[in-house]
């Protein structure tokens, strides 16, 4: 159908033009001589405005109802009321009708009632913002990378390696439900891959292959993990945004992480005003100067042994004993970032043994060159590190974990062969839209959520 999206129609360019528009209603308001409709077809956040002459149009009653789909031709005019444009109705034609059992009404718009019907709930206002935010964020990262000459690469979404540390795998198997076997090892010998494989949890490893080849790379797609954790912020599906420098250490890819959150920060608010206008008074008050705060000043970086310190001698009551050597937990990174820090923060130099076999060892021989960055009210975002580049150091970390040596001999000979130091980082795509839109549930900012005993 030839036909005009409205966000072009609300930049004011077609003033005086004639044009189709189509949509679905979503108000609707009458009086003697002339009828309202609000049509809105999510190219905008934004709707446009159709006036009804009802002296000269018949308007079917269908056409008006809340959830109608409609297709409307007529002049595009100042607006009587106000700035901007609406449209002078010449005809209104009702494509698809929408009866009064449309879940989506004012009264009943509860994101956890909207939760229970991700296939309507889309045509809110709410998540019309999200995945608007969600879709520039995204561009934006893309941007990002692209003017500083990384190669964009896409890692297995099958894999048979598990990148340690990062959670339970899901298998992958075309082995018939019934199958029996004598062991573990012969059932998977018969399996599609002749051996065990699953979805991977984070294209690291292989994003490390692409980098000591193009140095500076990324990915952007999907990880999966079995989480068990019912949290507001882990999903069983969720996009994970990688980069992998070579030639970097940890000091420069904190740099590169804190400068590419900062970036798409400012696209977001710049590109989205009118979604982030909506966020600030709807959804977390004071929002976008938070945000714009975020941008100009620079992120917190605290070396976990002080921030171990810091919360055993804060004045606030912990599940979870505080002790060295302890990972923190969801209540000691709200502690450092909403009371301490009250911004982003880098926490950096973990003890080793909380942490993968692949991180760079410091010198003090406890501790590995890893950060985390947390901010308020989600907690962590990014999982980053410097990789361990030193071939012995790196065996010998794999030993003490008892790994299985054989399967990681390509991750080896990038050691073997011309090893540099390089670092990278994974920000988890979700979180990051639930930050800058004050979303607080990660199920409300992705299309079809997947979590444990949820696959809608
Ligand atoms: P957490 O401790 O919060 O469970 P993690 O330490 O297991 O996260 P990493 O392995 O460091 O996570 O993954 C890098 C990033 O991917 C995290 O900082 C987070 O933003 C994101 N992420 C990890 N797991 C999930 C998940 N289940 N759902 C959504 N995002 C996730
Ligand atoms: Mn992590």
């Amino acid at each position: 159908m030839k036909h005009t999206d409205i966000v072009e129609i609300l930049k004011g360019d077609f003033l005086g033009k004639r044009v189709t528009v189509c949509g679905w209603v979503r108000t609707f308001r009458d009086s003697a001589q002339v009828a309202f409709l609000e049509l809105s077809d999510g190219t905008s956040f934004s709707r446009l405005q159709i006036v009804v002459d009802k002296s000269a149009i018949a308007l079917d009653g269908e056409c008006t109802k809340n959830g109608a789909s409609v297709c409307v031709k007529g002049e595009i005019v100042k607006a009587f009321k106000g700035e901007g444009v609406e449209l002078n109705a010449e005809e209104v034609v009702l494509l698809g009708a929408c009866p009064s059992d449309y879940p989506i009404q004012k009264k009943r718009t509860s994101l956890e009632f909207l939760r229970g019907i991700p296939h309507l709930r889309l045509r809110t206002n709410t998540f019309n913002a999200v995945f608007r935010v969600r879709s520039i964020a995204a561009q934006a990262v893309h941007r990002y990378f692209h003017e500083r000459h990384y190669v964009y690469v896409n890692t297995p979404i099958i894999t048979a390696s598990d990148c340690e540390g990062a959670g339970e795998m899901f298998r992958v198997t075309t082995q018939p439900f019934d199958a029996k076997y004598a062991s573990e090892a012969e059932y998977y010998k018969n399996d599609f891959f002749g051996q065990k494989a699953g979805l991977s949890v984070s294209g690291q490893l292989e994003g490390e292959v692409a980098a000591t080849a193009f140095s500076k790379i990324y990915t952007f797609g999907p990880s999966f993990r079995a989480e068990n954790s019912n949290t507001t912020r882990h999903l069983a599906e969720f996009w994970h945004i990688e980069p992998e420098v070579a030639f970097a250490e940890l000091p420069d890819i904190m740099e590169i992480a804190e400068e590419m959150i900062k970036y798409v920060i400012r696209a977001v608010l710049e590109e989205c005003p009118d979604e982030m206008n909506f966020f600030d008074s709807f959804i977390e008050k004071g929002l976008k100067d938070k945000l714009w705060h975020v941008v100009n000043s620079e992120f917190g970086v605290l070396d976990y042994t002080d921030a171990i310190g810091i919360l055993q001698k804060a004045d606030a009551q912990f599940s979870y004993p505080v002790e060295w050597g302890c990972d923190l937990q969801t209540e000691h990174e709200k502690y450092l970032t909403d009371v301490v820090m009250q911004k982003p923060v880098f926490i950096i130099n973990y003890p080793k043994e909380i942490k993968s076999f692949y991180m760079k060892q410091n010198s003090d021989g406890k501790t590995v060159a890893a950060t985390d960055l947390l901010v308020p009210g989600i907690g962590e975002i990014i999982g980053c590190s410097e990789r361990e580049a030193d071939p012995e150091k790196l065996l010998q970390a794999m030993k003490i974990r008892n790994m299985d040596l054989s399967s990681y001999r390509q991750y080896l000979d990038l050691r073997k062969f011309g090893t540099v130091p390089h670092s990278g980082f994974g920000l988890g795509f979700e979180r990051f839209v639930m930050y800058v839109t004050g979303m607080e549930n990660i199920r409300d900012v992705t299309l079809f959520p997947r979590s444990v005993n949820n696959i809608m």
